[in-house]
């Protein structure tokens, strides 16, 4: 038999925060399969339909960006440059606004999608070199209410469980999430274990019916916002029947009293009226947490993309902690990642508020010690612009210059009318992108053509805290670079030493060493460990560490100043843009199962845009008759911001007042009236300063 390929290599898929391990064969005309790998301890083997299809997305190469580009103005077209020009002129560029504005008036905005190496050689230039904090990535627009509440329950960003817990659990909550789509290798273990367990309870929180409820026990189909209210009725039921852990409560855990004081506030029946649940329903969740002896509550976007996200975080760790369900097999708070990366984007510090291995900012002693390490300036104590605040500061003047990579910020971001015009006012902005596709490229003055996954090497971590090696398979298109050397070339251009790494494993080993001594240590890991085992879970201290370390606090230590788990008595006060006269709906926004982000990978795949070939409104038969509105007819749904026009489904799945709409599409043919952030509110957390993408009032009208 004659042999099909010509090298066989081990890669993650570079979607969801699942993290699945795949094998990726050469053919022998050069094109790229892929299989699931069966060795691989997330996936044995299984792949969705998105990361079956991955090897399409390089296969294809028609919309690759294969060399420089840049324009002296607006008004010329792209030219052709080579890497030293393009790079150069951006050197220079940025080095006349640093001198005359100062440091902060450049930013990178990055991606939760790039490999870790990437992330740590932009935050090292900006934050240790040019001097300011102005990186920030699109994981703010997924994770960054995750992130705070975890800090502020544990002292530190630190996901306590592994996926091997779902087989340890009876009991799953999981809201503010569809995974059943969205994370669907991870959740078709779940379905599994209930299968192969009936007495497993599932309880699903959303305001829609997801194929998540189909396995079901309970579906909690809550008003939009009233996440906190609920979750502190749940509280308060488990209280009143004994089911909390006292042990857990006294010695390993403090604020419970405020807490409880506070959960009482309300009763379980006026709780039920503000979320639109049966009071009967929540007492069955409650009992159902309260019985379990394993309990994993999942979230994810529901949850964090809120103007409350914080607090609905803490609000749902707070069950973990008052049942004392944590640091043990089959137990603990899982938040579903969106991105392949946004995990490893964190290690290295590449948030606008972070610094590498989790240290902080505030504090002068870390901030001294990265900066010795590097080798640079000083780092500047405060934090830099956050996602949404860098267009702002586009917008207003204050940001001069703005480096954009492996992101599509004018179909990601809410209030998108806004972004746009935020990057016509830009004197200056680079788009670093692997497809000619994304909607953010006529905006650039420069483009610089980027690697794709399997055209590079590097590392990622997943929602467990997996640590995976992806090695590079084909060569780039063209002139396409990997992101980490166009950054490390950037960086030499603009004179700074410590850029000139041999190569990838170099720049990983640097990153290795930082995290020493911190809570995430992987001191023992470097490529060849993680070649040899292909994935590992940190923290990793010792090169002999095995397969890491799958499960954090099994001590009950955490890692805030008392050694203890705080819980916080968080208000339920919704701060999102209510529905008035003149805007009566409220709009939550999410993904379809066969789409990724902004489309420009998996809009490639046929196959993939047979499920939904097009944008869509989600309405209730009672509001949609109320309209006028039957399916498939044109609606026009306009909020404060903008306007979207797209078909009509007619569905009992979501709630009578609530109206849903992809977050896929963009600008279509010039026309962009399918683009959900036309109309998204661009209010934040306060703390997390992550966007209200699931909540703001629209009106609704047939065409
Ligand atoms: Fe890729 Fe996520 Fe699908 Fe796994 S579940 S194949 S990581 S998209």
């Amino acid at each position: 038999k004659q042999k099909r390929t010509t090298s066989q290599l081990s890669s993650t898929c570079c979607y969801c925060g699942v993290g699945c391990g795949v094998l990726l064969n050469k053919e022998k005309n050069g094109s790229v399969s892929l299989e699931g790998d069966k060795d691989h301890p997330v996936n044995k083997g299984a792949l969705c339909s998105k990361g079956i299809n991955l090897h399409h997305t390089i296969n294809d190469k028609s919309d690759r960006l294969l060399y420089p580009q840049m324009r002296y103005s607006r008004n010329m077209p792209m030219q052709r440059v080579n890497w030293d020009e393009a790079l150069d002129r951006t050197a220079a560029v940025f080095k006349t606004f640093i001198e005359k504005y100062g440091p902060d008036s450049v930013a990178f905005y990055a991606s939760g999608q790039c490999l870790t190496e990437e992330y740590y050689v932009v935050n090292k230039l900006i934050k240790g070199f040019i001097g300011s904090n102005n990186i920030d990535t699109n994981s703010r627009l997924c994770m960054s209410s995750a992130v705070v509440g975890y800090k502020m329950a544990f002292g530190e960003d630190s996901v306590p469980v592994c996926y091997d817990d779902i087989e340890l659990a009876d009991c799953f909550y999981v809201t503010g999430a569809n995974p059943a789509w969205c994370h669907p290798i991870l959740w078709r273990r779940v379905e599994a274990h209930k299968a192969a367990n009936p007495d497993v309870k599932v309880i699903v929180v959303d305001p829609r019916v997801t194929d998540t409820c189909s396995i079901a026990d309970l579906h909690l189909q809550l008003n939009p916002g009233t996440d906190v209210t609920l979750n502190h009725a749940i509280g308060r039921v488990i209280i009143e029947n004994g089911d909390i852990d006292i042990d857990f409560i006294t010695n390993h855990a403090e604020g419970f009293e405020a807490y409880s004081k506070l959960v009482f506030e309300r009763t379980v029946a006026e709780a039920a009226v503000i979320c639109g649940v049966s009071e009967a329903d929540i007492l069955l969740a409650a009992q159902y947490i309260g019985n379990a002896k394993g309990y994993i509550a999942m979230w994810t976007m529901g949850l964090n993309q809120s103007a409350i996200g914080v607090n609905k975080n803490l609000s749902l760790i707070n069950l973990n902690l008052i049942t004392g369900h944590i640091g043990k097999p089959g137990s603990g708070p899982l938040s579903l990642t969106g991105q392949p990366n946004a995990m490893g984007g964190r290690e290295v510090g590449g948030l606008s508020n972070l610094l590498p291995a989790h240290r902080d900012m505030a504090n002068p002693a870390h901030r001294e010690e990265v900066a010795r390490f590097w080798g640079g300036t000083a780092i500047n104590p405060n934090p830099g612009l956050t996602a949404t605040e860098m267009f702002e500061a586009l917008n207003d003047g204050r940001l001069k210059a703005i480096w954009i990579m492996c992101t599509n910020p004018i179909t990601s971001m809410p209030n998108a009318r806004l972004v746009e015009e935020a990057l016509k006012k830009a004197k200056f902005v680079v788009v670093q992108e692997i497809s000619n596709k994304p909607e953010t490229l006529a905006f650039a003055d420069v483009i610089l053509p980027a690697a794709a996954w399997a055209e590079k090497e590097g590392t990622m971590t997943n929602s467990e805290r997996r640590i995976s090696y992806l090695n590079k398979l084909i060569d780039p298109p063209g002139e396409a670079l990997a992101d980490a050397e166009i950054i490390c070339r950037f960086a030499r251009k603009l004179g700074y030493k410590g850029f000139d790494y041999e190569n990838p494993a170099a720049i990983y080993a640097e990153h290795v060493k930082l995290t020493a001594k911190t809570n995430i240590d992987i001191s023992g890991l470097s490529y060849g460990v993680l070649k040899e085992r292909k994935t590992v879970q940190w923290p990793y201290k010792k090169k002999n560490a095995g397969a890491g370390t799958p499960r954090l606090f099994t001590d009950k230590k955490f890692y805030t100043p008392t050694q203890k788990a705080k819980i916080h008595a968080v208000a339920d006060t919704l701060t999102s843009e209510l529905p008035d006269n003149d805007f009566p709906f409220i709009l939550t926004t999410g993904r379809i199962r066969d789409q990724w982000h902004t489309m420009s990978k998996t809009g490639k795949v046929n196959k993939l845009n047979q499920h939904y070939q097009q944008s869509f409104l989600e309405i209730n038969p009672a509001d949609a008759g109320r309209l006028g509105i039957k399916e498939g007819d044109v609606s026009i749904i306009t909020s404060k911001r903008g306007t979207v026009q797209v078909k009509a489904k007619i569905s009992n799945q979501i709630k009578q007042g609530v109206v849903f709409l992809p977050m896929h599409w963009g600008k279509i043919l010039g026309n962009d009236l399918n683009r959900a952030n036309n109309i998204t509110s661009d209010r934040v957390d306060p703390i997390s300063k992550e966007p209200d993408f699931k909540f703001c009032a629209v009106n609704v009208t047939r065409f």
